[in-house]
């Protein structure tokens, strides 16, 4: 997204080889990673999930299928794979997070997530098998998309009562803090749906191991509880490259300023999305609202004026509340989201922006 608007804005200089825009990329494929939610489900084919890079970038954006290994501040150039490096004058860290499957002892046997694509495919699996007993949703922070949790427990119960298999499956959903959700309106907007649901949450539930065999969850606050199925989100963690680098904090995330978005303590890096350490939640939502900053305050910066401190802090989630009704939250660094009850017509928006996506990713949207 930062790429192609960057070319919209400066294909003047890009025509008169004053500017070249490199995007290197680990990937050969972009992936659509909210729709991870519905192939877990079995409402989505995983197909409809991706794009090759190149079919998404504007001509004037040169792409560069080679990992970034090292990234050198000083002399301001990005060591690859393959032993190539490249030069930079500004640059851009989008390098997003990561669920760490290996930060609870037991997790990567015993639990199903939904935040890669071949867990997601795991799960759609082995959620169909699963006919009788106890789900157990347990979560790890950081994580990005902090809403997807709640929306995977209402459509999941959906599912359940449209199967009339509802009464065979118990739902326990936990949370790591002293409520349902970090955001306290989200958190109290939920105690009311997961009563209507019939849905049981439990807070301060904190992982600490799990043991695969006999399918208990001990917690850090000296719990232990059992499972049948255990749905998880892992805590997240930044990019290996970011500490690679010694760029971010022991986690990888990066220190950026909250209203430029600037990487701190250097000239002409930003930060966008998931990498950024912010005091906001870790959204594709986030990323775009960032990358209409970040793109402007480049191109004043080619243009030889200061960067602005224009980010708010601005956030969008939809939220779906089942299989036909979704709500949605706005907020900022300083407004709190508001959520309203879940509508038809939400969940339709919903549906049409999983398509609209990838317009958006071109930076039409
Ligand atoms: C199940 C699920 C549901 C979600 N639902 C929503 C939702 O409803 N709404 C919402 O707003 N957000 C949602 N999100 C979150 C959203 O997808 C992310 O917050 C968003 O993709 C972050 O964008 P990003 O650019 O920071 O990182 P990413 O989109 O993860 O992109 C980072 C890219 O950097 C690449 N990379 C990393 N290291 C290197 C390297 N060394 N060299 C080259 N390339 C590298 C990665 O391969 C990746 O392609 C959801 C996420 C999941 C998993």
């Amino acid at each position: 997204m930062v790429a192609n608007r960057l070319a919209r804005h400066l294909s003047t200089e890009i025509a008169a080889k004053e500017v070249q825009i490199n995007m290197i990329s680990d990937t050969e494929s972009h992936i659509y990673q909210p729709g991870l939610l519905y192939v877990a489900l079995g409402l989505a084919e995983p197909d409809s999930l991706f794009r090759k890079h190149e079919r998404l970038l504007l001509p004037g954006v040169n792409l560069i299928h080679d990992p970034a290994v090292k990234i050198d501040m000083d002399s301001r150039s990005i060591k690859l794979n393959s032993g190539k490096s490249m030069e930079f004058d500004y640059l851009v860290l989008a390098t997003g997070s990561h669920p760490d499957f290996d930060d609870i002892p037991g997790f990567r046997e015993a639990a199903h997530t939904f935040y890669t694509y071949e867990e997601a495919m795991r799960t759609r699996r082995d959620l169909e098998e699963f006919k009788q007993g106890k789900l157990l949703m347990i979560i790890g922070v950081p994580h990005k998309c902090p809403v997807a949790p709640l929306e995977f427990m209402f459509m999941y119960d959906k599912l359940l009562r449209q199967r009339q298999e509802r009464d065979n499956i118990e739902l326990v959903y936990t949370y790591p803090l002293g409520r349902l959700h970090s955001l306290e309106p989200v958190a109290e907007w939920s105690e009311g749906a997961f009563e209507t649901a019939g849905i049981a949450g439990e807070t301060f539930f904190n992982p600490e191991e799990i043991d695969p065999k006999n399918k208990v969850v001990s917690t850090l606050e000296g719990d232990e509880v059992s499972y049948d199925f255990l749905a998880a989100i892992p805590p997240h963690k930044g990019a290996a490259v970011i500490r690679a680098s010694g760029l971010g904090d022991p986690d990888g995330w990066l220190p950026t300023n909250k209203y430029t978005l600037q990487l701190e303590g250097h000239e002409g890096a930003y930060v966008v999305g998931d990498a950024a350490a912010l005091p906001i939640s870790k959204a594709g939502s986030t990323a775009h609202y960032e990358s209409e900053v970040v793109v402007r305050n480049i191109v004043r910066e080619i243009h030889g004026e200061k960067p602005m401190p224009l980010y708010d802090g601005k956030v969008y989630c939809f939220i779906e509340g089942g299989l036909q009704e979704a709500t949605h939250i706005t907020f900022d660094y300083n407004n709190p989201p508001k959520p309203s009850e879940p509508t038809e017509m939400v969940h339709w928006f919903k549906m049409a922006f999983n398509r609209m996506y990838w317009l958006s990713v071109r930076g039409l949207v």
